[in-house]
């Protein structure tokens, strides 16, 4: 099973695409991760992409596209990923196709979590995470039990994303507008896009993009 969840930034599509990472055994393909763990070792491609990515502006199609052509080949994605930040252009998509039908394997769904932009300046810029195991936490919507201490591994070190700040967010989302949501007419056109209302609590969201899955695998 290979997914696909589209979306604005912020809108939960990390969230869900970890979900289905534990429940249904897909791993999770996230090109915003791989892009900052590559910053963070201070590689080639992450001393290129660091200022890209905290200005909110989408990293080169060329560098996002051989990162997943290398990622799909390693062994844990051979029995399904869920795709989560890629693709984000049409040129990206169409490489995807391409890699995909080369390895006799496609897209089964594609999932849109469908949240309109007044909601996610706020939620982006109160999101915040565990430095050690990576729980997000939001100051308004989901604080830790106890302030300043992870409920899952009990650590005193929070992290937040430069690009979490409410300037980059709006370029972000400019850049969702205007160079990802075309991808949802393509999509459409191959008719695998769903939409699920991702303004529901995540636990409703998480059920909605699960009935997809599963009627997606009976299809398959
Ligand atoms: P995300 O964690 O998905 O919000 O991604 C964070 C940042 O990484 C984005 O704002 C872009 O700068 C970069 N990035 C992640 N995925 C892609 C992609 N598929 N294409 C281009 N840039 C990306």
């Amino acid at each position: 099973m290979q997914l696909i969840l589209l979306g604005p930034p912020g809108g939960g599509k990390g969230t869900q695409a970890k979900r289905l990472q534990e429940d249904a055994g897909l791993v999770q393909l996230s090109t915003g991760d791989m892009l900052r763990a590559a910053v963070a070792s201070g590689s080639s491609i992450g001393q290129q992409a660091k200022a890209v990515i905290e200005a909110g502006k989408l990293v080169s199609d060329d560098v996002v596209i051989s990162i997943i052509a290398d990622r799909i080949e390693m062994p844990d994605a051979k029995k399904g990923f869920v795709l989560d930040g890629f693709p984000r252009t049409i040129a990206q998509a169409e490489a995807l196709d391409a890699m995909l039908k080369a390895r006799a394997r496609r897209i089964d769904a594609v999932i849109e979590v469908r949240v309109p932009d007044t909601y996610l300046v706020e939620r982006i810029t109160g999101r915040f995470t565990c430095a050690k195991c990576g729980t997000g936490y939001h100051n308004k919507f989901s604080r830790p039990k106890v302030d300043g201490v992870c409920d899952k591994c009990g650590s005193r070190e929070f992290v937040r994303r430069p690009d979490d700040n409410e300037t980059a967010v709006r370029t972000r989302l400019e850049a969702y507008h205007r160079q990802t949501a075309p991808l949802l007419p393509y999509y459409e056109r191959k008719g695998i896009l769903h939409v699920v209302d991702g303004t529901l609590p995540i636990a409703e969201v998480a059920r909605r993009i699960e009935a997809v899955v599963a009627a997606a695998a009976v299809r398959n």
